[in-house]
């Protein structure tokens, strides 16, 4: 348990009552008195505060160096040492888990956990774990220069879920690390809605560049110029500051040890993607043309000639039966061709990127020393549920993503308890909650589940379309608990149009369109643009398309869907989080309007709902609300008694939490664990702080 820090409660666990009004009450009592921290146990709940909190400075930081979470007041610093403690001491390896939606601080929270880490680690003030701790942070600007963008629910929204493993070696202190990414929103690289952003890349380009490196870039400065920066109708946003961000990238990219060559081709790539959107097709007959001057620009900078670039983007050639054909685009074949080449050249870059930020992290490559032989810690900062007006193929992979979580939370959670009192020989008896295993079985199961029907679509040579798909899966989850559509309930209203169908997730109810989803799920690029691009005499643009060496008469392997693909990954991650001891930070959004002092009622109990907060409280009370192990109950509250006070000679430490407890008359309310006291009920825990505090 936490100490009391006076505003309200610092533990929900010593709620006098759980109960939803209970529970918002004290969220709300504790906002408002200035205290965005409070815990679960060992599970933090952070409301973010909109402003900047001066609770993070290097007093906070020796504050809580080393100490036990229930020590000190709530804080976020308290669970990053937590991790770290664990993992020094007993060698296991931990992970942090962050969750919320979109705007709740999830990313702030993590570079809160990496500065801290920074801060208390190397105290030898080695030069190369130096090295390590400066590119570990600066690769975060890199990351959110070109995966993050200003949305109408967060100015810096992270679009590409992360999961970071910092790397330690038996000292403790951080010596590489690992990003693994997640799913870019690449359909942004395109169509922006209005008020938001593209990239934060695109427009650190434009403003942050100098006069001569606009010019080799063949840019004008102003974004309202180029269509793929226009849609949204806001270029700037009040609190990014893109020239200066532009300068950190570019010197973030030093650190990294990234080629100056690499450099310019990655702003290259940028460049020619605003120009690829800027161009026109005319139609003459059927066929389409591209305009000139677009071509040009975009050609240059890929390093292509604007003869290729222009028939890629204007024909196909396609194989059959062994002979090789053209096949002229449609304008409106061409345009999708021209925006699916943008998408696919920007998401290619992303992972690059992230591959070249991996390279300048790895441990391994330091063959000097045993590196690979440390632990980690990871961090996992991924999208929150989402529920949109419109919710897409994008929705759908957040949203299943969240369940898997959710599943783990849930197993976690449990299981720890589960296996806590089983280790100390404490009686447990289990308690419900709901198993949102079924919701995952909808996504993933084979055969039956959404994935796996999208994929039988996407496979069929015919002509399909996403109407068929959702027959199919009407057909297939007709009695499905947690799905239906509008052919399946007609009378929902919910459903307003025949392309709808809803999923009943754990966070609540989600209306998804279809269409879309199969496209989406394809993700094709036509062979002519991987042609291409392998074929660029610009080395590093050249590297990033191997693919496109493939000659176009071999029948190539079909390509594993965008679905599956992100199944796979979200199944490899939560196999890796189940591997490392976790600990969550749960975090909360006080209201849209990102105000300091505003608390919304509904929108919070909402999220506190569907974040599981109450279940995980009542999970957490099911048997004990506190634990502690006998030496430290023993030394916190030994001066309680005069048996026990300066200290108990007459036995072991558990020996000596027993006498003090039957002096207080408390006996009926604990049990006696192998090394650990158990406590029922947080009165008996508010007893003992505040007997100790009388003293
Ligand atoms: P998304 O899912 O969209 O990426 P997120 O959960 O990562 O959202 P953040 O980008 O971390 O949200 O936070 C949104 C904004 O809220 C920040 O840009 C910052 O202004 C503010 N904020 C969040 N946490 C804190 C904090 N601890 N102190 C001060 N401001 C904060
Ligand atoms: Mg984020």
């Amino acid at each position: 348990m936490a100490t009391q820090d006076e505003v309200g409660i610092g533990d929900f666990v010593l709620l006098d009552e759980i109960t939803i009004e209970k529970f918002m009450e004290n969220l709300k009592r504790r906002f408002q008195g200035g205290k965005i921290y409070t815990y679960i146990g060992e599970v933090c709940v952070s409301v973010n505060p909109y402003r900047t909190m001066n609770i993070y400075g290097p007093q906070q930081i020796s504050q809580y160096k080393g100490r036990e979470i229930f020590e000190n007041p709530p804080h976020i610093f308290a669970i990053a040492d937590a991790a770290h403690r664990e993992m020094k001491q007993q060698g296991r390896d931990t992970c942090i888990v962050i969750s919320g939606e979109s705007g709740s601080g999830k990313t702030e929270a993590s570079k809160i956990i990496m500065k801290y880490i920074a801060a208390v680690t190397n105290v030898g003030g080695q030069q190369e774990i130096e090295r390590v701790k400066n590119v570990l942070l600066q690769s975060n600007s890199i990351l959110e220069a070109f995966g993050n963008a200003k949305t109408n629910r967060n100015d810096n929204s992270s679009r590409f879920g992360k999961y970071m493993d910092i790397n330690f070696d038996f000292k403790g202190d951080p010596i590489g690390g690992h990003i693994n990414n997640y799913l870019l929103e690449k359909s942004r690289v395109i169509l922006q809605q209005p008020g938001e952003r593209n990239f934060h890349s695109f427009y650190q380009l434009l403003c942050g560049a100098s006069d001569s490196e606009l010019r080799t870039y063949l840019l004008s400065r102003d974004p309202s110029t180029f269509h793929y920066t226009c849609q949204g109708n806001v270029s700037k946003v009040e609190a990014i500051s893109d020239r200066s961000d532009y300068k950190s990238v570019v010197a973030a990219f030093k650190t990294l040890g990234f080629a100056q060559e690499e450099t310019e081709t990655i702003w290259k790539i940028v460049a020619a993607i605003l120009h690829l959107g800027n161009i026109q097709f005319s139609s003459s007959g059927d066929d389409s043309k591209p305009a000139i001057e677009g071509v040009h620009k975009a050609a240059a900078l890929l390093a292509v000639t604007p003869q290729d670039l222009s028939k890629a983007l204007s024909e196909r050639v396609i194989a059959a039966r062994g002979e090789v054909m053209q096949k002229t685009h449609t304008v409106s074949e061409a345009e999708y061709g021209r925006d699916a080449l943008a998408k696919a050249v920007y998401d290619r870059l992303f992972t690059w990127i992230v591959d070249k930020v991996n390279k300048a992290l790895d441990p391994a490559s330091k063959s000097d020393r045993k590196f690979k032989t440390g632990t980690v810690i990871g961090v996992l900062d991924i999208y929150g549920f989402e529920i949109f007006d419109n919710n897409n193929f994008e929705q759908f992979c957040i949203n299943y993503c969240n369940e898997k979580l959710q599943q783990l939370f849930i197993e976690l959670v449990l299981k720890q308890e589960q296996e806590e009192y089983m280790r100390e020989g404490i009686e447990w008896q289990n308690i419900e909650y709901f198993n949102n295993q079924i919701i995952c079985d909808l996504v993933e199961q084979p055969h039956k589940g959404i994935i796996a029907i999208l994929d039988e679509a996407c496979l069929n040579v015919g002509k399909v379309t996403d109407e068929m798909v959702l027959e199919a899966m009407d057909k297939k989850l007709t009695n499905h608990k947690h799905f239906t559509s509008r052919q399946l309930s007609p009378m929902d209203k919910a459903l307003r149009h025949k392309e709808e169908f809803r999923i009943r997730h754990y966070a609540g109810d989600v209306v998804y369109t279809i269409i879309g989803f199969l496209d989406k799920n394809k993700d094709l690029l036509f062979q002519d643009f991987k042609r291409l691009l392998f074929n660029s005499g610009n080395k590093v643009i050249s590297s990033m398309w191997p693919e496109g060496a493939v000659d176009i008469t071999k029948t190539t392997k079909r390509p594993l869907t965008a679905g599956t693909l992100f199944k796979n990954s979200i199944i490899e991650l939560v196999k890796i989080l189940k591997s490392k001891e976790p600990y969550y930070v749960r975090c909360i959004k006080p209201n849209e309007e990102k105000s300091p002092v505003l608390f919304g009622d509904e929108r919070v109990r909402h999220q506190v709902c569907y974040l599981g907060l109450l279940e995980n409280v009542r999970v957490r009370r099911a048997g004990f609300a506190h634990r502690q192990r006998y030496d430290k109950f023993l030394k916190r509250y030994k001066m309680i008694s005069q048996f026990t006070w300066p200290n108990f000679h007459a036995g072991s430490d558990k020996d000596g939490t027993r006498v003090l407890i039957d002096e207080l008359r408390f006996s009926s309310d604990v049990r006696y664990g192998h090394t650990k006291i158990f406590i029922r009920s947080p009165r008996t825990l508010f007893a003992l702080e505040k007997a100790r505090n009388e003293i």
